[in-house]
């Protein structure tokens, strides 16, 4: 009904904005865009009622600014006019469609038609949907507010826990008396698949993150760092930090959905020298750290310490290191010309991985070629070599040590350590285990999915890869089960069979696995981009990160250094102001 609701006002919007364009056309002089060039006044309104409705379709009447919103419609409408416009229109007028070049200039007109009402769209869509609200709202609103009779609270803000609040959401539309509340770290979910984009500087990591708050209308999202459950009086328990005090949430169901983070199986050096990538942060800083050490290597003359700086080591052949290898490459490759003093050939990137091939997600014929080809652009790889440690400067392997004073660990996970709290028996690998829909056995009310979970795998009779795609559709279903629960319906069981892998391996090339059949390079890369763009949340980042992509295209990679080493870190600066504090106030005391 919500969505209905929406669809109708901005297709009156396009309608309205479409009566402006018919209005500024026959006032003006121009005679290239005439009513007649664009189809006459009832195409003209098919086009803005579709630019409208498929605008509310898509976009949050209350999210962004003006100028976003305008500059979305915009894209909108470029998007439109060549699917529509050109493509589909003329085809249902028996025309065949106009993608040649001297039709594709006679559409001119109407792509700046489309334009325009796209970011005129974009502009009065929000003023119009408030407008317009009160008198579509069938039923008067409710004069109390429902009293919260269950709780449902979902901890973890991926991909797992996003899709389960927005099954709950739908499923629960009409059950006002259930609270559902989302909690996690960070106020965004991370597409990890291009998060290694964001270490190579090929996007901005923005782009890769859509808001939590853009999922939801219900859904109440809280950030905060979960300390605790206490299931023996149902209730979760945040962390307090500096800015709040601790915060309790009480709860009738509890879904877990908090991923895993890495694993250094106990490894102290490591656990202190590397860098972890998992978060947004470890990209942001990674990124950061490769520029860093090209800034220093630069007016360093110490060859040794030329050669550690310019050395990039990432321990783990799985997707997560590959492809951070690949773009790492990429990038401190592509950054030389800027240093005057660095020859390319200073710069090694080295992969280390306990097995033989690597990408063993993929088939051996697969993660040979990955190699290979990785190999070409100047990557080196030690293969059947376990990391045993790692100091200052360096990584340790055995009796060997690799000088690098860039080390990133990808090479184990382990489930979040918060559900050695909830104080069930969990898997030899720390995960909880469920059954097929999703919940914990003879636990009542308590759910889990994703990573940090055992969830049984019915097209294979093991248990589910830690992958997006399986953690998204795990998420769906454990939703849709906690809201049959409560609403007294029968559950699902969870079936999905994988479509298929794909790994990028940086510029223009990539490795993949879809439905069986194997693909490689070029056309493997154009899929991992096409496929990994459509699955990234919301349209609007989408266009974000295309816009990335195509800039990429003509522009060297960017350099600006966010995170400046140098400086101390806030936490060392307010302990610095504190302790400067304390000293003024004892000296006032004394004097
Ligand atoms: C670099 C990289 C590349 C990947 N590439 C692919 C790929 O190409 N294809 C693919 O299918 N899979 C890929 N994966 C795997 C995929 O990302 C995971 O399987 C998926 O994210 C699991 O989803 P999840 O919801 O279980 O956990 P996550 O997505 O990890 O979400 C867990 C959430 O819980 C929150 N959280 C955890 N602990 C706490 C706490 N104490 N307090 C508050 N919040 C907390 C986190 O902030 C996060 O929001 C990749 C993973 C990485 C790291």
């Amino acid at each position: 009904m919500y969505l209905a609701r929406r669809t109708a006002v901005g297709g009156l919007t396009g309608l309205l904005t479409a009566l402006i364009i018919m209005l500024l056309i026959t006032g003006a002089a121009d005679d290239q865009i005439t009513l007649a060039a664009l189809g006459g006044p009832v195409w003209v309104s098919v086009a803005g009622m579709l630019i409208g409705g498929s605008y509310a379709l898509l976009f949050d009447p209350r999210a962004g600014g003006p100028a976003e919103h305008a500059v979305t419609g915009m894209v909108l409408g470029i998007l439109l006019w060549f699917v529509w416009a050109i493509s589909l229109q003329p085809l249902l007028l028996g025309r065949g469609h106009a993608w040649a070049a001297a039709d594709a200039v006679a559409a001119v007109p109407k792509l700046i038609t489309y334009l325009l009402q796209g970011g005129l769209i974009g502009l009065l869509y929000g003023v119009a949907y408030r407008w317009l609200e009160r008198p579509l709202t069938l039923a008067p609103p409710p004069v109390t507010i429902p009293t919260i009779t269950t709780r449902v609270v979902v901890l973890g803000g991926g991909y797992a826990g996003v899709a389960a609040a927005q099954a709950l959401e739908k499923e629960l539309a009409k059950a006002p008396h259930v609270a559902v509340w989302l909690v996690s770290q960070n106020n965004y979910l991370i597409h990890t698949p291009m998060l290694s984009e964001v270490s190579a500087s090929a996007v901005n990591a923005q782009n890769i993150s859509p808001t939590l708050r853009s999922f939801f209308q219900r859904v109440q999202v809280v950030q905060g760092d979960i300390d605790r459950v206490d299931m023996a009086q149902r209730r979760v328990i945040l962390s307090p930090d500096a800015r709040s005090p601790q915060k309790e949430l009480p709860f009738d169901h509890l879904v877990l959905t908090m991923g895993s983070i890495p694993n250094f199986f106990g490894n102290q050096g490591v656990a202190r020298e590397a860098f972890t990538f998992k978060s947004l942060d470890d990209a942001i800083l990674l990124r950061n750290q490769i520029i860093d050490m090209f800034e220093r290597a630069d007016v360093e003359t110490d060859p040794a310490k030329r050669r550690r700086m310019l050395t990039f080591v990432v321990a783990g052949g799985g997707f997560a290191g590959v492809e951070l290898l690949g773009g790492i490459n990429d990038f401190a490759r592509g950054i030389c010309f800027y240093y005057p003093n660095v020859d390319p050939a200073e710069v090694r990137c080295v992969l280390v991985h306990s097995r033989d091939t690597i990408l063993p997600e993929l088939s051996q014929e697969l993660g040979e070629f990955a190699r290979e080809k990785l190999t070409e652009r100047g990557v080196e790889f030690l293969l059947g070599v376990r990391v045993t440690g790692a100091k200052p400067g360096a990584v340790l392997m055995g009796s060997d040590e690799l000088p690098s004073d860039t080390f990133v660990w990808t090479a184990g996970n382990q489930p979040s350590p918060v559900l050695k709290t909830v104080g069930v028996p969990l898997t030899s690998r720390g995960q909880l285990e469920v059954n097929a829909e999703l919940a914990v056995p003879n636990v009542a009310g308590l759910w889990a999915a994703g990573d940090c979970a055992q969830v049984p795998d019915a097209t294979t009779g093991g248990y589910a890869p830690p992958t997006a795609q399986h953690a998204l559709r795990e998420g769906k279903v454990l939703g849709y089960n906690v809201a049959a629960t409560i609403l007294g319906k029968p559950l699902k069981p969870f079936y999905f069979k994988q479509l298929g892998s794909l790994a990028a391996l940086g510029h223009q090339l990539a490795v993949a696995e879809v439905f069986g059949r194997r693909f490689s390079g070029f056309l493997a890369w154009l899929m991992w981009r096409g496929i990994y763009l459509s699955k990234l949340p919301t349209l609007q980042k989408q266009v974000r990160v295309l816009l990335d992509w195509v800039l990429d295209i003509f522009f060297p990679p960017d350099i600006v250094q966010t995170v400046n080493f140098s400086r101390p870190s806030a936490a060392q600066r307010l302990h610095e102001r504190e302790k400067l504090d304390a000293e003024l106030r004892q000296a006032e005391v004394q004097s």
